[in-house]
């Protein structure tokens, strides 16, 4: 059977695009990423698994947790014809139409394809930057994302880990928020670019310790961070540090591996983008996340999601029932 649409992913993008291809009747099939695999591959769900309150999703008043937001937009979207494979893909051919989609050895086809498969935040690999209902700190403390926690610490200590632009930008955007920033880099040189560096050096909340790693973060048991322990990397002398939060800011990764030689991509190995949602491939949209580096928020990923189920809904409205699936260069 060659289905309308094939959906890879199921965070806010994914969900949102299901909820939209299942009202039109499109029946889509959506492979949602299967179970977590910690803070490296999120399982269904997406990166919201990862984090305790958030605020800045429109329609909560007084926040919701990210797992129930998450929890809730699946029951939402699966009230539509939506059928679901709890896997990840593992394998795709876009050279033709029907495109081809593999979850091991089981094969799916599609007329269209929605990726959806988000980024992963980079970790510096510590235990407890797993999340607090893992016995870590992650969402307790230790955040990957200044523009969705920075609120939290208000009037608060915080560090910052990197060296790049990520990091200045971070840190910029904590001092709106926090009594003081730290910002934590491995070398005694920024990697950011010099008006990032020089809007950073001017900003009088921020203040830098060069040449350190953190070793460890403190206290798991007491499930809130009260501070961290540093390490020099040239003398390997340690010292401490007394924060309440730890912003990891050195850098995310596209979940595009699958897609790489097949769909264009970035300097960045972000998925481009065209007419907001349509990739370099005919029939392919891509939305959240995967394509987008800038904003990189719930709600911009569920808008997206939304544009591309309609981009698809037209595209499959034009060519009607014809089992001549054409693949124009240029859409
Ligand atoms: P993701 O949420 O990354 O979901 C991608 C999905 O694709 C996952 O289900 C994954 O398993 C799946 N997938 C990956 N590879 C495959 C594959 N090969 N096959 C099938 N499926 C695959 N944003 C906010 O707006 N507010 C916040 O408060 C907030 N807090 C955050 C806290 C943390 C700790 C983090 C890390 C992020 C936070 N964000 C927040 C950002 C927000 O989570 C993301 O912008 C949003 O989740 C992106 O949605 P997405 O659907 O594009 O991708
Ligand atoms: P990046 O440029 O790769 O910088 C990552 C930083 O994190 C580097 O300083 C790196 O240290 C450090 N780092 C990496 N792994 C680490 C680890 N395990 N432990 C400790 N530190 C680690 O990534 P980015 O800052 O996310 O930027 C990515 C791209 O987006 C860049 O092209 C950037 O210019 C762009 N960007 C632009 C803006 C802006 O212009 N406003 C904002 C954000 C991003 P080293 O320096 O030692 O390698």
């Amino acid at each position: 059977m060659v289905h309308k649409l094939i959906i890879l992913g199921s965070g806010p993008a994914g969900y949102t695009a299901a909820l939209y291809a299942g009202r039109a009747n499109l029946r889509p099939l959506m492979v949602d990423g299967g179970v977590g695999r910690g803070q490296e591959m999120q399982g269904a769900g997406g990166q919201l698994m990862l984090t305790t309150e958030v605020e800045n999703y429109p329609g909560f008043e007084h926040g919701i947790q990210g797992p129930e937001l998450m929890h809730v937009m699946r029951k939402q979207a699966l009230r539509f014809n939506v059928e679901v494979v709890e896997d990840l893909a593992t394998r795709v051919d876009l050279s033709a139409r029907p495109f081809r989609v593999w979850v091991e050895d089981d094969l799916y086809e599609s007329r269209t394809l929605i990726i959806a498969t988000g980024a992963s935040a980079k970790w510096i690999g510590i235990p407890e930057e797993k999340p607090v209902w893992e016995g870590g700190l992650g969402g307790a403390g230790i955040s990957a994302c200044a523009t969705c926690d920075g609120f939290f610490f208000r009037g608060k200590e915080v560090a910052v880990v990197g060296g790049g632009d990520t990091a200045m930008e971070e840190a910029i955007y904590l001092t709106n928020h926090a009594s003081r920033v730290t910002v934590i880099h491995r070398r005694d040189t920024l990697r950011a670019s010099k008006i990032m560096q020089e809007r950073a050096f001017k900003n009088p909340k921020i203040r830098f310790i060069w040449n350190s790693a953190v070793e460890s973060a403190h206290d798991p048991v007491d499930k809130k961070l009260s501070g961290l322990t540093l390490r020099n990397v040239a003398t390997g002398e340690t010292s401490r540090l007394d924060v309440q939060g730890l912003f990891v800011a050195i850098g995310h990764r596209p979940n595009t591996d699958l897609f790489a030689g097949q769909l264009e991509l970035d300097a960045n190995g972000y998925l481009k983008t065209t007419h907001d949602v349509r990739t370099s491939r005919y029939g392919v949209f891509a939305c959240g996340d995967v394509q987008d580096h800038e904003y990189r928020q719930a709600i911009t990923a569920a808008g997206s999601g939304c544009m591309a189920a309609i981009q698809a809904e037209r595209l499959l409205e034009a060519e009607g029932d014809t089992d001549i699936l054409e693949t124009p260069t240029n859409w």
